[in-house]
C-alpha cells in the first residue's frame, strides 16, 4: 500500500501483510487500546518512508479508552536495529477500539514529546491510528506530525 501526504509532498509505503499482522494484534487486544512502535527508513531523498516492521512494548498500560507505552530499554535495541539493519525507530501504532481514527489531543501531545525529545532524533514522527471492532479492522489512517499538527496520509 502507497500513500501520500500532500502537504509535506511525501509517499510512505508499508505492505499489506504487515499492516494486516498489526491489526491482528489490535484486534486480540479488543476492546482495550493496545499499540506499540513503528520502525522503517527513508530513500535517499527522503521523499519515501518505506515502513519494514513493528514492535511491541515491554510494558504497557491499556484501557478502553487509553494506551501508554513504556520505552524503558528501547534506545538500546533501537540502536543495535540500526547497526544491523540501517532502520530505525520512525513512529507509534495504536488501536481506537470502536473508535474513528481520528487523533485525540493526548495524541497530538504524545507526538509532539516525540518530535522534541532529545533521545530520538525524530522531527517528523508518524502516527498510525487503527479504528478495530471486536472481529475486524475497520480502518487505517496514518498521520505524519509536522510543527505542532498532525497531517494525514492519503
Ligand atoms: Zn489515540
Amino acid at each position: 500500500m502507497r500513500l501520500y501526504n500532500k502537504q509535506r509532498k511525501v509517499e510512505l509505503t508499508i505492505d499489506n501483510k504487515l499492516l494486516e499482522k498489526i491489526s491482528q494484534i489490535g484486534i486480540q487486544h479488543f476492546p482495550n487500546e493496545f499499540g506499540g512502535f513503528l520502525i522503517g527508513k527513508y530513500s535517499d531523498d527522503f521523499n519515501t518512508l518505506f515502513i519494514t516492521d513493528f514492535i511491541l512494548p515491554e510494558s504497557y498500560k491499556g484501557n478502553r479508552y487509553n494506551f501508554e507505552r513504556n520505552s524503558e530499554g528501547m534506545n538500546t535495541f533501537f540502536s543495535t536495529l540500526f547497526k544491523n539493519k540501517k532502520e530505525y525507530y520512525i513512529g507509534e501504532w495504536h488501536t481506537h477500539p470502536n473508535g474513528s481514527t481520528q487523533f485525540s489531543n493526548t495524541d497530538l501531545s504524545a507526538m509532539a514529546n516525540i518530535a522534541s525529545s532529545s533521545c530520538v532524533n525524530l522531527k517528523n514522527p508518524i502516527l498510525l491510528i487503527l479504528s478495530v471492532s471486536s472481529d475486524k479492522l475497520n480502518q487505517a489512517t496514518f498521520y505524519i506530525y509536522d510543527n505542532r499538527k498532525l497531517l494525514p496520509y492519503e
